[in-house]
Formats: structure tokens, sequence, C-alpha cells
């Protein structure tokens, strides 16, 4: 049996997390958080038997306690229950399956406590990813990439330890918008950005891949998995998300991964690396794909690669500011309270306003999280 935690047990990942356990058998889940579905958490707790479940809120801790009263099931809220839930001492990982910067913390605590991770909240590895990679080198933790295009290069680069990679070829869908311009976005309603061709993913990510800003963070999460040079990972659009991404190697080769668009697969490769095992899915036809789509991303349209490609090169805080916009411009425009390309103008408005910390701690991190968030407040009124 292996032992895993898992933050943000009730979203997309996480449910997706809880299938493979339950398809293999094998896994047992000590602890799970979330943020507010209590009715789901408690499904969760009663099937897979963790010791620890948190949720956000104290309020919600109360009732998930009464609705859990008949089990041995302890009840924590709040960042301490996040935290304790990451570092609980009988898992060996952590799955972070969180939505945003919130995961820094958690992360950073497992790290410490020498867990592996199973990386699929990315905001916590563009924020912090200094941190990260070098306590998970020091701790010599592993940091397992959950995202399809980072294990797909994750995949690609093995058995090739000793060869140098000449660039990253990151792929994406294009989302619901490729093809559009400048002017056709101006009126984009939340339910047209919420329609992703290829994937079912939580909100916050599914609109992120609409403005392309999820691209852009995962440049940056792919610059601090691999150690590469932001300039060499370069991003193509292949719209039937079939090639999930490709590393080119120094004589020109270039390895990929291929697969029909499942999170499971990076998902249990994760849990089960190196080991492959077998998944239930539909499985690529080339006799049906007939031909592979490759298109160039439209970068002035869609500013969130280049705004995320700057933020990186200035480094320091910066990647936290153009993180931190985002997640408070993602949410206004979830909420309806601002349009989709005001997106793109707050997050360069508070790159513009911010003076860098250079070897951001973490606590200059949080403070320019809150700082980000009051500086949008203030201006946009959201
Ligand atoms: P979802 O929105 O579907 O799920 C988010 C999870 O985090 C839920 O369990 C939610 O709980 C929990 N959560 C949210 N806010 C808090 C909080 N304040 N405190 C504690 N828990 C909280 O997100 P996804 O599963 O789509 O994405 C999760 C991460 O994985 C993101 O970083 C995303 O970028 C990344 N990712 C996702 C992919 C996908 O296919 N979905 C693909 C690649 C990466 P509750 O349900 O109670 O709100």
């Amino acid at each position: 049996m292996k032992n895993i935690s898992i933050i943000g047990s009730t979203g997309s990942i996480g449910t997706q997390a809880l299938d493979i356990v339950r398809a293999n058998g094998d896994i047992h889940v000590v602890a799970l958080s979330c943020g507010k579905n209590i009715d789901l958490v408690e499904k969760q707790a009663r099937e897979f038997k963790p010791e620890l479940v948190s949720v956000s809120s104290e309020e919600d801790a109360e009732a998930l306690r009464i609705k859990l009263a008949d089990t041995s099931v302890k009840v924590m809220s709040g960042m301490k229950g996040l935290i304790e839930v990451s570092t609980h001492p009988d898992s060996e990982m952590l799955l972070t399956a969180i939505v945003g910067m919130i995961g820094v913390e958690p992360t950073l605590a497992a790290i410490e406590a020498g867990k592996d991770i199973a990386l699929a909240n990315k905001e916590t590895l563009v924020t912090a990813g200094h941190l990260v990679m070098k306590r998970a080198r020091e701790k010599g933790v592993k940091i397992l990439p959950v995202d399809s295009e980072h294990s797909a290069i994750f995949q690609s680069l093995q058995g090739n330890s000793q060869n140098k990679i000449a660039r990253i070829l990151l792929t994406a869908s294009g989302g619901p918008f490729r093809g559009r311009t400048r002017e056709e976005l101006e009126n984009v309603s939340v339910e047209q950005a919420l329609k992703h061709p290829n994937w079912s993913m939580g909100a916050k990510i599914t609109i992120d891949s609409a403005s392309m800003v999820n691209k852009g963070l995962e440049v940056i999460e792919a610059h601090w998995l691999f150690n590469t040079d932001i300039k060499d990972v370069e991003v193509l659009i292949q719209p039937q998300s079939i090639i999930h991404s490709a590393v080119e190697y120094q004589d020109g080769a270039i390895i990929a991964q291929l697969g029909t668009p499942d999170m499971k697969l990076p998902i249990q490769y994760a849990f089960y690396y190196p080991e492959r095992r077998f998944l239930a899915g539909d499985r690529l036809d080339f006799e049906k794909i007939r031909s592979i789509v490759i298109e160039r991303p439209d970068y002035e349209t869609f500013r969130g690669i280049p705004l995320a490609i700057k933020a990186s090169n200035i480094g320091g805080s910066m990647p936290t500011v153009m993180n931190e916009a985002n997640e408070h411009a993602n949410a206004a425009f979830l909420a309806g309270k601002i349009s989709f390309l005001q997106i793109y103008d707050m997050i360069e408005y508070a790159m513009s306003q911010h003076k860098v910390i250079k070897d951001a701690s973490l606590s200059d991190i949080l403070e320019t999280r809150d700082w980000t968030d009051q500086l949008l407040r203030e201006k946009y009124k959201v």
C-alpha cells in the first residue's frame, strides 16, 4: 500500500485522482482537503476512510464534524488544516490539486516534511518555483508533474538524463477562442469562455486556457521543473490535444508523448512513477486522425504568454504579481464584474506598478500577493 494525501480532493483533478485510487486498490488516502464542498468531501471520507479531513472555514468544519460524528475522521480547517493534511506523518506523497497560490505554503511544508509532491497546482511553481525546487533538491524529494504537458515532457525525458535538451515544445489547444481577433474577444461571455473544446477542468483553469494565461503559467512551470531557460520553451498550438508536449534534443531528435486528452494518465503516472499501469479509456486511432495540426500562437491578441515571459525574465516577486493579478482578474471575470480583455489589462497594470523584490522569500511572496490584491481593488473596484 502507498499512502498519500490530497489537497483539493473535490475538484476536477482531485476527483479524477480518487478514481485512480479506486481503480487500483493499492493506495491509501490518509488525508484529504477541500474548500467548501462538505457534502462531497463527506462522501469521500466515508469511501476512502482518511484519518484527517480539512476544509476552508471553521464553520464548515463544525458542520462536517457533525456529519462525520459516527466515524473516527478528524476534521480541521484553514491553513493550519491544509498544512496538517499536507504533512500527515503517515503520508509518503502529497497531490496538490488545490487551485491558486494558496498551495504555496502547504507544498513547501510537505517538502520540509520529506513528502514527494505530485504537482498539479502550477500557481505554486509560478510564484515560488525558486523556493520549491531548491528545497526539494535539498530534501531529496521528487516533484512529479501532473499537468498534462509537463507530464508529457517528463515522460519524454525518461532515459535521457545524460543528454542536453535543445528545446521544450510546449503544446496548447488554443482554447475556445483560438483564431479570434481582439475585436471579437471584446464581448465574449463567461459561458463562452467556459466551453473548452477538449478538456473538462475547473472554472479557473478553463478561463486561463481561454485567455492563454494558462500557457504562460505553464512556460514558467516548465522553466522550474526542467531547469530550462524560458527562451528554450516554445509554445505550439496543437488544437486536437494529441501531442501533449515534446522535447527536442541536441541531435534534432524530438521525443513526444501522445494520447487522448485524459488527465487520469498523468495523475496515475505521477502516483506510480516510473511504473506504467493499465489505464482504462480511449486510445488514439491514427486511422481516424489522419492529420496533426500545428499553429503558431497569436501573442498580440492572447497576451497571457508574453506577460508571463516578461514576469519570469524580471524574476523575484514579479511572477507572483503576474499570477495574483490573474487570479484576481479571473475571479472578477467569472463573477461577471469585468470583461474578458480586462484580464490582461489588470495583469499589465499590476506588473507596471510593482517594485520587484529580488530573491523573494516566502513572506515576500505572501506580502506581494496581498499588495497585488489591494492595488487591483483600489484601481478597478473589484
Ligand atoms: P477545481 O476548481 O476543479 O478544484 C479546486 C480544488 O481546490 C477543489 O477541491 C476546491 O474545493 C479546492 N479549493 C479551492 N479553494 C480552496 C481553499 N481556499 N482552501 C482549500 N481548498 C480549496 O480545480 P482543478 O482541479 O481544475 O485544478 C486544480 C489545480 O490543478 C490548478 O492549479 C490547475 O491549474 C491544475 N491543473 C488542472 C487541470 C485540470 O484538468 N483540471 C489540468 C492541469 C493542471 P471546493 O470544491 O470545496 O471548492
